[in-house]
């Protein structure tokens, strides 16, 4: 896609100028780029040439600062097309519905979030304690036979979504919004429910993984832990780390599978433990 853009351009932009074009993603009719500082006086030239080359494309969104805060959401700005960030985005025969400005959503998860899905076996509780927008929760309600899945987050605008998505994909029956943050809403209702917890946000998922370990069910279960790992022990920290707090909690903790989701910067990665959990004993 980055390749057709470059031929687009060719003429307009200068050799060092092209090389800085780089890939970008298109989720639904809205296409996302990070353009770098010296391509800025270009970028309305650029988002034209982007939405000549994705026909489907109706808006071009230039991503302004890093994904930050809790809400874990991001600046854009828009640079071609329509005004608006806001579109309905087709994954895994599930539609969603999503402001990228007020709520975090990557298409870079969909491999992950069926191969989660397909791990979850018939009559599962389910409880994802950072939610998003639901693709999580509504991909495993489409994808497997999972008896509840309590789906989990603290930002208003990504809990509005997620329940739009519960009732455009028609998993009412399974899948139960909740906003507020997952550590107060597991004390309150949730702990010891879970034979599946997952933890799609790095940046906290060693903060909240005591939370997991409260929310599986006294039997044990899996956590999907999701960090970072750097080469070349991409796993090793994150495997020591989940091994000794779950002793310390009386579970022992088996890897049942380790795995890359993305590079994130040099050397480094966002990574994937599925874990898991039996009490000692
Ligand atoms: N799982 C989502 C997906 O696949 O699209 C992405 C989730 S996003 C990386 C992390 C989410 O965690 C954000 O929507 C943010 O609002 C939420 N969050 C942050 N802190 C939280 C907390 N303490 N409790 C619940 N949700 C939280």
């Amino acid at each position: 896609m980055a390749e057709d853009l470059r031929a687009r351009l060719k003429n307009c932009l200068s050799n060092d100028e092209l090389k800085l074009i780089r890939a970008f993603d298109v989720i639904g009719d809205i296409a996302i780029v990070k353009l770098p500082e010296p391509l800025l006086p270009k970028k309305h030239l650029i988002g034209k040439a982007l939405m000549e080359v994705q026909k489907n494309v109706k808006t071009v969104l230039n991503q302004v600062s890093p994904v930050k805060g809790e809400f874990r959401t991001r600046e854009l700005e828009v640079i071609a097309g329509e005004n608006r960030t806001e579109t309905t985005y087709r994954e895994s025969g599930c539609d969603f519905k999503v402001d990228l400005a007020k709520a975090y959503f990557s298409p870079r998860l969909a491999t992950e979030r069926l191969r989660v899905a397909r791990l979850v076996k018939p009559g599962e509780v389910v409880v994802n304690l950072f939610a998003g927008v639901g693709s999580y929760s509504i991909i495993i309600a489409k994808h497997s036979q999972a008896a509840r899945i309590y789906s989990i987050d603290i930002n208003p605008h990504a809990f509005e979504y997620m329940q739009t998505n519960i009732r455009i994909n028609k998993v009412g029956d399974r899948v139960v919004a909740i906003h507020g943050d997952a550590r107060e809403v597991v004390e309150k209702e949730l702990a010891g429910r879970a034979d599946r917890v997952l933890m799609p946000l790095p940046e906290l998922s060693r903060d909240f993984f005591d939370v997991a370990l409260k929310t599986l069910k006294p039997t044990g279960g899996v956590i999907h832990f999701y960090d970072y790992g750097e080469e070349p022990d991409i796993f090793g920290p994150s495997t020591a780390f989940v091994r000794i707090k779950a002793a310390e909690r009386g579970f022992e903790a088996t890897i049942l599978g380790a795995r890359r989701i993305r590079s994130y910067a040099t050397r480094c990665y966002h990574i994937v433990l599925d874990v898991g959990l039996k009490p000692v004993g």
